[in-house]
C-alpha cells in the first residue's frame, strides 16, 4: 500500500510572538533580528503576502511560506453612504463575515470595528442579536478591520484615523482576552501607535468584566449601553440584565472610575411607551449620579416592524433638560449611514 504524504497545515503566522518568531528563527538557522523584520511587516506595515517584505530575502520568505499563512481578513464588499459613512464586509480565513464601518465627521474619523461573529447577548432592538454568536474574532482580525479602515481613510478622505470604538457586531467584554491583545497591537509603536485614549470600548455592561479592566489598569475609554435605568424595563429588553443587574452594574463602575478616573458613556435610546417618560428620566439622573459621566442619547434604527419606535423629540428635549440642568452632558446622536444598513444596531450582514 503506499503511504499518503499528510502535509501539516500550515500555521498562521500572527499568532506568534515576538519572541516566539525569533525563536523559530534561530531554529532554522537564521538570525534573531530577521524576525524583528518579518514581525514589524506583519504588524506595523500590516503585510498582505510575504512577497511584500522586500528587505527579507527570497529564500527566507519561501522559508517562510513553507510553514506559515498570513490569515488577512478580506473586504469584499464596500458600501458608502451618502452621508459619507463607509461600511465594509469582512470576510474572514474560514469565510465567516463581519461588518466594520468608517465614520466620518469635520474633526474626526472613527472606526468601528467588530469583536464578534455574530453576538450571544440577545437584545431585543439590536439587528446582530438575530445572527447567533458563531465565535470570537482573533486580536489580528480585529486589527486587521482598523487597518482596512486606516486605508480607507486615506484614501477617500486625506486624513488619518482619529479614534477607534468597539461598537460593531459583538460584545467585546465577552471576548475580552483577543479584544486587550489586538488594543495592544493599535496602540504599540510596534503596532499603529495610536493613543488609547481615543479608543472606546462599548459594553452591554457585563459587570465582572469590567472590575477585571480595572485591575488590570486598562487606558481606553468605556462606554455602557444603558437604555434604561429600571430592572424591570432594562430585563424586558435587553436580557443579561437578568443576570447582572442595575445594582451590579453601578457597583462595577464605581470600582472602575476609583482606577480609571475618566467620564463613562453612557448609550442611551428613548423609546415611544417603553422609556419616555419623566420616571424614567430620573431613574437614568439617579443612576447618573454612581460616576462621573456623560450621556449620549442614540437614534433608534427601525430593525423591522416590530414593537420599537423613536421616541418623540418632546421626550429627548425632556431628558436632555432634566440631565443637562443636573451637570450632566447630554447630546442626541442622529445616524450615521442609515441608508446602507451600517447605523448602530443594524449590522448583519445584510449584503
Ligand atoms: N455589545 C456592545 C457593542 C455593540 S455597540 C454593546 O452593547 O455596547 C452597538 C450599540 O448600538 C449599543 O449601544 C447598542 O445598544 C446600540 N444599538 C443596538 N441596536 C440598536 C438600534 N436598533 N438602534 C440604535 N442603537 C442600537
Amino acid at each position: 500500500m503506499s503511504e499518503t504524504a499528510v502535509t501539516p497545515a500550515k500555521r498562521d503566522i500572527r499568532k506568534l510572538s515576538l519572541e516566539q518568531l525569533k525563536a523559530f528563527f534561530v531554529e532554522h538557522g537564521e538570525k534573531p533580528f530577521r524576525a524583528q523584520q518579518v514581525y514589524e511587516w506583519l504588524w506595523r506595515k500590516a503585510a498582505k503576502d510575504f512577497d511584500q517584505m522586500t528587505n527579507v530575502s527570497l529564500d527566507t520568505r519561501e522559508m517562510l511560506k513553507s510553514f506559515f499563512t498570513i490569515n488577512h481578513i478580506r473586504v469584499d464588499k464596500m458600501q458608502r453612504s451618502t452621508d459619507g459613512t463607509i461600511k465594509n464586509a469582512v470576510t474572514l480565513h474560514d469565510g465567516l463575515v463581519v461588518e466594520s464601518v468608517l465614520i466620518p465627521t469635520e474633526k474626526r474619523i472613527t472606526a468601528c470595528v467588530s469583536s464578534q461573529v455574530g453576538c450571544s447577548l440577545a437584545c431585543k432592538f439590536c439587528a446582530t442579536a438575530r445572527l447567533k454568536r458563531m465565535r470570537n474574532l482573533s486580536p489580528d482580525e480585529i486589527y486587521d478591520q482598523v487597518v482596512a479602515i486606516q486605508e480607507q481613510s486615506e484614501l477617500f478622505f486625506g486624513r488619518p484615523l482619529t479614534n477607534i470604538v468597539f461598537m460593531g457586531m459583538g460584545e467585546p467584554l465577552l471576548n475580552y482576552a483577543n479584544v486587550i491583545t489586538a488594543i495592544d497591537k493599535i496602540t504599540s509603536p510596534k503596532g499603529l501607535n495610536m493613543a488609547s485614549k481615543r479608543l472606546t470600548v462599548s459594553t452591554v455592561g457585563v459587570a465582572k468584566m469590567i472590575v477585571k479592566m480595572a485591575d488590570d489598569g486598562v487606558k481606553f475609554n468605556l462606554a455602557v449601553s444603558l437604555h434604561s435605568a429600571i430592572n424591570e424595563t432594562r430585563s424586558s429588553i435587553m436580557p443579561i440584565n437578568d443576570t447582572n443587574p442595575l445594582e451590579e452594574l453601578g457597583e462595577a463602575l464605581k470600582y472602575w472610575y476609583q482606577k480609571r478616573k475618566r467620564k463613562v458613556t453612557y448609550e442611551y435610546v428613548v423609546w415611544e411607551g417603553i422609556n419616555d417618560t419623566a420616571e424614567h428620566a430620573q431613574a437614568l439622573l439617579k443612576f447618573c449620579r454612581i460616576v462621573p459621566c456623560k450621556v449620549n442619547l442614540i437614534e433608534y434604527n427601525p430593525i423591522d416592524d416590530g414593537p420599537f419606535k423613536q421616541a418623540s423629540e418632546k421626550a429627548l428635549a425632556m431628558y436632555q433638560d432634566l440631565l443637562e440642568s443636573n451637570g450632566i452632558t447630554t447630546r442626541i446622536r442622529k445616524s450615521r449611514g442609515k441608508d446602507i444598513d451600517a447605523a448602530c444596531g443594524q449590522l448583519a450582514n445584510k449584503t
